[in-house]
């Protein structure tokens, strides 16, 4: 059967992940490819729109629409570009739509996505951080399936067929330790942009790389779990396995641990969600145990790596604590790049952001409504932006 799919964040390393898993699968054999989106790579947009002869193609950026209208000239292909135009994409009619987009950006396309009713890849997991209860509810009244498309939580997935969830006792969620695990606290105080978007095992986009250097990433994915499965807080650990090779695990109330296994390949993941709820063979490495030798696991070290200890906070606090964390780590994370600020001053910066916030609102009582989510991440990215300057001039 044909499924009708669209790409939001072709261009970024799930984006392309995903065309090639696509490409795969028949390409244009198999899928009407709807909507592709990217940002400033119009060049790659308009070769992956022509290869999957996609009806549009949208640039985050209108600076970059004459470029990717040229690019597209003679195909029938429409080019669009902004915000407006990937809301008016992500309302074009799918089966099957991957949401990729870095960012708090990627909250409204997927959640208008959900309203076709299909099945929504769920990569971008602030859209469960700053607002999980508005994603499930969504899903569930126009029928939708999201499916996790974060290698945690795509295991854990796996891990849960055929399982009956209140039997769950432990959610493990394995991190890599990203490629400061061993750092001293004044090493990390040191370290720059160059070296904290050199991850040791994926290769991602610089966002989440940074993340993962920081644990941020990690601390969104605890938050992540909590909301996609609707858990106890109390259940998820972190746990750091520098391999990459067992992606997560679950724990039963009999003791059983059940872990997903791979080698470190996000086509793992979005493989699953484009087959689910059947497998097909995927274009990946066999895992070599042997060549492998041997499995290392280490309790994270919450002193030199504070986000995990925020995110524990964020997910007792719930309601909206979730997209003031993402806002204030978001424009922490652009202070960072920008040399603004030093390494561990992006954990220092959330947490002071994240205690004057939890102080100021009753946060939990807030409704969890798209405005009010958006509403939220600007006022906080500029109270953040604030206190990067204050930091500055200390
Ligand atoms: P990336 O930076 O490589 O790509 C991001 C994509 O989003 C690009 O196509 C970019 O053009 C687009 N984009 C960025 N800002 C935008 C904006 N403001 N408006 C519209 N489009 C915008 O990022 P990535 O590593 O592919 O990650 C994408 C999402 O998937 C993130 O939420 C990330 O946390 C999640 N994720 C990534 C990985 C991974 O291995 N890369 C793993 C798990 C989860
Ligand atoms: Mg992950």
């Amino acid at each position: 059967m044909r499924r009708r799919v669209s790409i939001f964040g072709s261009t970024g390393s799930i984006g392309c992940n995903t065309v090639d898993l696509l490409r795969h699968q028949g390409g244009v054999e198999s899928f009407d490819v709807i909507a592709l989106t990217g940002g400033a790579r119009v060049d790659l947009l308009a070769r992956q729109a022509r290869e999957l002869e996609a009806e549009i193609a949208v640039t985050a950026y209108p600076e970059h629409l004459k470029t990717l209208r040229q690019a597209l000239e003679g195909t029938g292909i429409k080019a669009a570009a902004g915000p407006e135009a990937i809301a008016e994409a992500a309302a074009r009619e799918t089966d099957w739509t991957m949401s990729a987009i870095g960012g708090c950006a990627g909250l409204e396309p997927g959640l208008i996505s959900l309203k076709h009713g299909g099945i929504l890849a769920l990569a971008n997991k602030e859209s469960l951080v700053t607002a999980g209860p508005l994603m499930l509810a969504t899903a569930q009244k126009y029928g939708a399936t999201i499916l996790p498309v974060d290698s945690e939580h795509s295991a854990i997935f796996q891990a849960l067929v055929g399982e009956d969830i209140s039997n769950v006792t432990r959610m493990i969620l394995t991190a890599s330790g990203g490629p400061f695990r061993n750092w001293s606290h004044a090493q990390l105080a040191a370290a720059t942009p160059e070296q904290a978007v050199a991850h040791p095992n994926w290769d991602m986009g610089k966002m989440i790389s940074v993340d993962s250097a920081s644990m941020f990433n990690k601390a969104l994915e605890m938050i992540e779990a909590k909301e996609f499965y609707q858990v106890d807080p109390k259940i998820i650990e972190v746990i750091i396995h520098p391999q990459s090779v067992v992606h997560s695990m679950i724990g039963h109330v009999d003791g059983t641990l059940m872990a997903h296994m791979g080698v470190p390949d996000m086509r793992f993941a979005i493989g699953y969600a484009l087959n689910w709820p059947k497998r097909r063979s995927l274009p990946i490495k066999n895992l070599d145990l042997a060549a492998l030798g041997a499995l290392e696991f280490e309790a994270p070290d919450e002193q030199r790596f504070p986000p995990l200890r925020l995110a524990r906070e964020v997910m007792m606090a719930g309601g909206l604590s979730g997209a003031v964390f993402n806002a204030a780590k978001e424009t922490a994370y652009g202070a960072f790049m920008a040399r603004q600020i030093g390494f561990l001053d992006m954990a220092a910066l959330v947490e002071q952001v994240l205690s004057a916030e939890i102080d100021l609102c009753d946060l939990k009582s807030t409704t969890i409504d798209l405005e009010t989510v958006l509403s939220v991440d600007q006022q906080v990215r500029i109270k953040t932006a604030e206190a990067v300057k204050l930091r500055q001039a200390s």
